[in-house]
């Protein structure tokens, strides 16, 4: 590519300066317009409009100090004007085309943000969460490091629903999705919302002791917040049960025992009571 717009640059720079009497018949400029298209087409908007400056400016200047003896004034002045003319065309036409390119890629880039979004929380679901254990499933394979997932379930959230109401329980799962976003750490961590009033942590790079504490830190979040939960005995405020699995060598075992795992553990801490967070290891 580099190679073509230069041989083009080049070859089409001598053809229009040699001969600039091809530079106002219509054929050459129809053809230097759309190869102008195509040259300032990869290139950045500034270096753009720096070459569109410098063909109109350097061909004219090259006529009539260099050549100037041996061309009609009329004939330069013609060619001068085609080809500022040409390059000011060609340079607009790129420039849009880079304008539409870049709308279509932000565009895109919108899409893909909003499918990996949960719209009520605003934090990633459960295609983001798939995507991210996938892909950090294969990166601590190679590396050998450990993955951890927390599997987290907001307890006795139907009586929540039941007494404050589904708009009040919608707020409700906003705020602990927000107290779970901020208990988690580093930029590498994702907490995603799994469906319904369960979440996920994806932790790689950490051990049981680590995804220990990140769990801890969210029970402590959701204690600080205190959030009274009406349907419960009195002055009970909404907890939280976590289910904590650690991967270690995890190229043996596949992502969807690590969830299966965490989901397991989740199930032995509603059974052993709720509120508190049960580890495993697989
Ligand atoms: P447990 O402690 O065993 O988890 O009990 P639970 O009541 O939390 O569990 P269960 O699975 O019986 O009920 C989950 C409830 O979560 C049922 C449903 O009404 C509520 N829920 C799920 N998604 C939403 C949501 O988006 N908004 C609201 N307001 N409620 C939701
Ligand atoms: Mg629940
Ligand atoms: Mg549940």
């Amino acid at each position: 590519m580099a190679v073509f717009i230069v041989v083009g640059m080049v070859s089409r720079m001598t053809i229009m300066t040699v001969y600039p009497v091809t530079a106002f018949l219509w054929p050459t400029l129809i053809v230097s317009i759309v190869f102008i298209i195509y040259v300032y087409l990869p290139i950045r908007f500034f270096v753009a409009a720096a070459l569109a400056a410098a063909f109109s400016v350097v061909a004219p200047a090259w006529w009539f100090f260099v050549a100037g003896t041996t061309l009609p004034l009329e004939q330069m002045l013609r060619a001068s004007v085609w080809l500022v003319f040409a390059n000011a065309l060609g340079f607009l036409a790129a420039n849009s085309i880079q304008r539409a390119q870049r709308e279509r890629y932000a565009q895109s880039l919108l899409l893909k943000e909003l499918l990996s979004t949960d719209a009520m929380t605003g934090i990633g679901n459960r295609r983001r969460f798939d995507d991210a254990l996938e892909r950090e499933w294969r990166r601590c394979s190679r590396s050998g490091k450990p993955l951890s997932l927390l599997m987290i379930d907001v307890d006795h959230f139907k009586a929540y629903n039941d007494h404050h109401g589904h708009l009040q329980g919608d707020e409700c799962l906003r705020q602990v999705a927000k107290l779970l976003v901020e208990s988690v750490g580093r930029p590498a961590d994702l907490v995603a919302r799994y469906g319904g009033e369960e979440f996920v942590c994806l932790l790689p790079e950490i051990a049981e002791e680590g995804a220990r504490a990140v769990a801890a830190k969210c029970m402590m979040a959701i204690a600080r917040a205190a959030i009274p939960h009406a349907g419960l005995p009195a002055a009970a405020k909404l907890t939280i049960s976590i289910g904590a699995a650690t991967g270690h060598e995890v190229a043996l075992h596949s992502p969807g025992a690590l969830v299966a795992l965490a989901d397991k553990l989740l199930y032995c801490a509603k059974r052993a009571g709720r509120d508190q967070v049960v580890t495993g290891v697989l």
